[in-house]
């Protein structure tokens, strides 16, 4: 029998592993000081502890060591990017170009510089979820100082042209930020070849410690310099001054290394699961249909539309299944999925979605239990829906006059 509840949701967060547990815990207990003394072992305990840490960082993403700064995590860096470019660089311009698909950590923060006079460019996606480079060199401005694209999506996992998009902004001297939350750990990312000059990262998504990630800020051809935002020290280069979070980085770095040297190998696993998940799931379901590009994606991510269906029932239908919803009610806003809708998704499918999110500790027992309960799920719903009766019966539903009360 297979364990339950399952955990199908790794792009919400990922379970730590046992081996980044392990090396954090010394830092709760005897090695708890701070990185910041400089006069007794203690802070040389601490401080060559988060330098190592931020060394086999750096390499784990072609980047020099000193040019890692950490911080509460991606939505913090995103932040930091956003906010800290547009005070620095207030000279040069106020416009920047992001896209409709970003994390709200993008999105809210560009919504909130907007109101401080900041102009800001959102390009619309394709149905695969992918930027139109055309679009971005036409956005392009004299002063436009950032262009920040996250390189796999939280939803549809897709993954955009990071490198093109860094060599059309290096060629116009525009700064080129990657939301790599996702990313990061899952495939290859390297800052000199992907011409990042800017890249957030989380320990959270890479089975490492919540609360904690970082971020890459070029040092070299362009040197980057970003406001802080967070006063108070000076630490980290002056941009996230804060007592460092000794036992986080060191998990950190612990996780990114794993993920280094187990990428191959697990990708290797994850996908065919996946690959077996979505196509029995697409194949066995009818009126199913995968949201977004289908080869450009990340490994452990399958989305897919359910039609006749709501999400939220769908979930409810499958308690001991953790997973995640595009449907309306998921969210705190009423809107469905905003990814989705951005992919030119209807209502109506963005409402039936459900992303499945696989990842190091999946098993193949996981996936076969969670093909029948969705099998079993989506048809006990249906059953009980009028609208898929009549679909079955031929009724062509765009073409129905609904009365109205
Ligand atoms: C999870 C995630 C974030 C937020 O990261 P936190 O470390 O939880 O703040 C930002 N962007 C993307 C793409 C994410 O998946």
């Amino acid at each position: 029998m297979v364990k339950t509840p399952i955990y199908m949701d790794y792009h919400a967060t990922t379970p730590i592993d046992q081996r980044v547990t392990d090396v954090m815990l010394p830092y709760f207990s005897n090695c708890f000081g701070n990185a910041a003394s400089r006069n007794h072992t203690f802070g040389w305990e601490a401080e060559e502890a988060v330098e190592n840490s931020r060394k086999s960082i750096a390499q784990a993403m072609g980047a020099r060591t000193s040019e890692i700064i950490f911080t509460s995590g991606a939505t913090e860096s995103n932040n930091l990017v956003l906010l800290g470019a547009c005070s620095m660089y207030a000279q040069k311009g106020n416009h920047i170009i992001t896209a409709k698909t970003e994390h709200k950590a993008i999105l809210d923060t560009c919504e909130f510089l907007e109101s401080s006079g900041v102009e800001v460019t959102y390009l619309p996606v394709g149905e695969d979820g992918l930027i139109d480079l055309n679009q971005l060199a036409d956005a392009m401005r004299e002063n436009t100082i950032l262009v920040s694209i996250m390189a796999a999506n939280n939803e549809i996992g897709v993954l955009q042209p990071i490198s093109e998009i860094g060599a059309m902004c290096h060629e116009k001297g525009i700064l080129f930020h990657t939301d790599a939350a996702q990313a990061l750990g899952k495939m290859p990312m390297h800052v000199e070849e992907m011409n990042i000059d800017l890249l957030s990262f989380s320990g959270h998504k890479i089975y490492g410690p919540k609360g904690i990630g970082g971020l890459y800020v070029r040092k070299r051809k362009p040197r980057v310099k970003l406001s802080p935002i967070l006063h108070g020290g000076g630490h980290e280069r002056g941009m996230r001054s804060g007592t460092l979070n000794v036992p986080g980085i060191v998990g950190l770095a612990k996780a990114l290394e794993i993920c280094m040297d187990e990428m191959e190998e697990e990708n290797k696993r994850i996908g065919s699961l996946r690959d077996r998940l979505e196509k029995t799931l697409l194949t066995e379901i009818d009126f199913s249909y995968l949201n977004g590009h289908k080869e450009r994606r990340l490994i452990g991510n399958s989305n897919i539309s359910f039609n006749y269906v709501e999400g939220e029932g769908l979930m409810m239908a499958i308690p001991d299944i953790a997973v995640s919803s595009g449907s309306a009610c998921t969210s705190a806003s009423l809107e469905p999925s905003y990814v989705l809708k951005a992919i030119g998704r209807s209502d109506e499918l963005a409402h039936s979605s459900i992303r499945f999110g696989l990842g190091r500790f999946t098993t193949e027992e996981e996936v076969d239990y969670v093909i029948e309960k969705m099998i079993a799920g989506v048809k006990k719903l249906r059953d009980l829906s009028p609208l898929y009766e009549m679909v079955l019966e031929g009724v062509d539903l765009a073409t129905v006059e609904w009365a109205e009360h």
